[in-house]
């Protein structure tokens, strides 16, 4: 097929704000002299994808006449269609007096970009949030996150010297430019994209070939890479399963893999709108949408912040401005007497239909090791799944045990120790006491030191636990807010809390170390139940009480919770 002639992107030309060869290195050592402002992974998707003008024709992080406008209008202060605000916010106390030009830097601190301080101007959160997202409701995940973003705004000419840089997929990090290119070697003038922050199933194969046999031209598969949803799936994952579907099931002469560095919003209906606008500049004409597009699932009162059609009903007021039409579906539902998928408003009443939710895919599958039907997905996709989401017995857990000293934690401990290997669990055990000649050497018994202590084990047991290991850490772990801490390292759904619960007169007999007598006679401060509190767990995922039972019952206690959990095959 010959060369064709894409689709003008938004505005009629790609921005692009990548300075290179000698200008960058005078400006790169200019740079380094201006007043440096550190920014967010989400400021720095959005800059990146500005950049390579995937949001033409927006140049710069918003003025104030832009933002005010998108607000209440969706359009640029020039009266461009624009529904989503771009802005970079700045702490009060940061903001550099008579500068002219300030550095914009990553995390690690390397130097993104330079920008000119033109405009400096204060928002509003809440108002920003009722206006783009339609509510305030912190459920919300970005309203959550905007509470954390800085009071001011600021705006101005951008330079940008360093592109942020990825080794992962490289091959498929494509430009706006660089997704022509390929769109144009491909010889359609027609190309419909498909945006995906989940797994590509059965469900989605069949929306986007149904999709481009509908509009007649290239299919380009974008999925988001760069900030999507709290929970979704990683894109490492995700992407291994859209390359082994499109080098197995689709047609490679028509098309395109491409991975969009995107930080969405979850807005719904303004948010496809802007996914439109996107995916223009990459040279698309048009643009699926289906239910439930960009939403961020239920709010605290359990209603879905979006209606499932309204992402499609704000595309067809505006699909002829953006230039970019809408392939629209209704859900999808499978017909298991005739195996095939059909759009829901199509199914005739009595037809058996199947379905399975995310969470279903999560929970009744994956987590069991129950293998996922071929009708709901492709083979490779349930293999890729399957490796990174192995089932509940198979995944990483930490036991924490807290208690007292000499409450029992190191007794149990070992106990679970030789029950869970016996089970062909992998263990690692990290005791306290043990912990404290090597990982935690040097460290003291103050308030701080024992913290310290709890969260470098919590370090270590999370790493474990996302290898896949098994951890039990045995320490006094005194106080709640350190443990509800490492609880968070480690992650809840792999975190079970073990309370030793063993009275302090009880630990005091026995006094295996000689410790509680010591502490009564003075010569050791700050011990924990005679001078410095132990906070007892409130909600322990077990609690086990040595005076009613031996360490083996125990054990056995602990055993029998992690079956009923599903991390041991009963
Ligand atoms: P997003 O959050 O960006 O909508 P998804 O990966 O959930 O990302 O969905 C990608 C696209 O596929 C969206 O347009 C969505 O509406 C559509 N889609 C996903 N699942 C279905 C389904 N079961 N029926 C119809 N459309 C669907
Ligand atoms: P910790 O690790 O909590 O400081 P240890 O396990 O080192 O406690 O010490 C607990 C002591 O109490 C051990 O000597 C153990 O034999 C004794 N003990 C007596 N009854 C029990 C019981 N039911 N459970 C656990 N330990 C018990």
């Amino acid at each position: 097929m010959s060369k064709t002639t894409l689709i003008q992107p938004y505005g009629g030309s790609l921005v692009n704000l990548v300075v290179t060869g000698a200008e960058r290195e005078a400006l790169l050592s200019e740079a380094s002299h201006y007043p440096s402002l550190q920014i967010t992974q989400r400021n720095l998707h959005d800059l990146e994808l500005m950049a390579v003008g995937a949001f033409s024709p927006l140049d710069r992080f918003m003025s104030k006449a832009d933002y005010q406008r998108v607000l209440t209008e969706m359009r640029l202060s020039g009266g461009t269609l624009f529904p989503i605000p771009i802005t970079l916010t700045i702490d009060k106390e940061d903001l550099p007096t008579r500068a002219e030009w300030i550095t914009l830097r990553d995390a690690r601190n390397d130097i993104i970009a330079i920008m000119r301080l033109e405009e400096v101007f204060r928002w509003n959160p809440q108002r920003e949030a009722r206006l783009v997202l339609g509510t305030t409701d912190p459920r919300h995940p970005l309203v959550a996150e905007m509470e954390r973003w800085h009071d001011l705004c600021i705006s101005g000419e951008l330079k940008v010297l360093n592109m942020p840089k990825y080794y992962d997929f490289t091959d498929i990090r494509l430009t706006p430019a660089q997704v022509r290119s390929r769109l144009e070697q491909m010889g359609h003038d027609k190309v419909v994209a498909f945006q995906t922050r989940n797994p590509m199933h059965r469900i989605h194969e069949e929306l986007t070939k149904r999709a481009a046999a509908q509009v007649g031209g290239a299919l380009l598969i974008h999925p988001v890479v760069g900030m999507t949803k709290p929970g979704d799936v990683d894109h490492y994952t995700r992407v291994r399963v859209y390359k082994a579907l499109v080098e197995n099931y689709y047609d490679q002469k028509s098309t395109v893999l491409s991975l969009l560095p995107l930080a969405m919003r979850m807005a719904g209906p303004r948010e496809a709108l802007w996914h439109a606008l996107i995916r223009r500049n990459y040279g698309a004409t048009h643009f699926v949408v289906g239910r439930d597009h960009a939403g961020p699932g239920k709010d605290s009162q359990g209603r879905p912040f979006y209606g499932p059609y309204e992402a499609q009903e704000m595309m067809t007021q505006y699909a002829d401005e953006l230039g970019v039409q809408m392939v629209k579906f209704q859900e999808l539902v499978y017909l298991v007497d005739e195996d095939r998928y059909e759009q829901r408003n199509k199914v005739p009443p009595d037809a058996k239909i199947a379905r399975i939710s995310g969470t279903e895919v999560r929970e009744e599958y994956l987590a069991k090791g129950k293998p996922l039907p071929h009708w709901f997905t492709r083979p490779e996709t349930a293999h890729i799944l399957m490796e990174a989401h192995p089932p509940r017995h198979k995944q990483g857990l930490c036991l924490w045990l807290t208690g007292l000293s000499g409450a029992g934690k190191s007794t149990i401990a070992q106990a679970l120790t030789s029950m869970l290997l016996e089970r062909g669990r992998q263990v690692t055990l990290l005791d306290g006491d043990v912990v404290r000649t090597h990982l935690s050497k040097g460290l003291g018994f103050s308030k701080e030191d024992r913290d310290t202590n709890i969260l470098r084990i919590g370090f270590v047991a999370g790493e474990i636990t996302r290898h896949h290991g098994t951890v039990i850490c045995a320490a006094i772990s005194p106080y709640r807010a350190t443990r509800n801490a490492v609880r968070k390292m480690v992650g809840e759904d792999h975190f079970v809390e073990i309370f030793v619960d063993t009275p302090l007169e009880v630990c005091e007999q026995r006094d295996v170390k000689g410790l509680y007598a010591r502490a009564r006679r003075g010569e050791i401060k700050g011990f924990t139940g005679i001078d410095d509190p132990y906070e007892a767990p409130t909600e322990p995922e077990v609690t086990v009480k040595t005076v009613d039972s031996t360490p083996e019952m125990s054990a056995r206690q602990i055993v029998q919770y992690l079956e009923t959990r599903g991390f041991l095959q009963s």
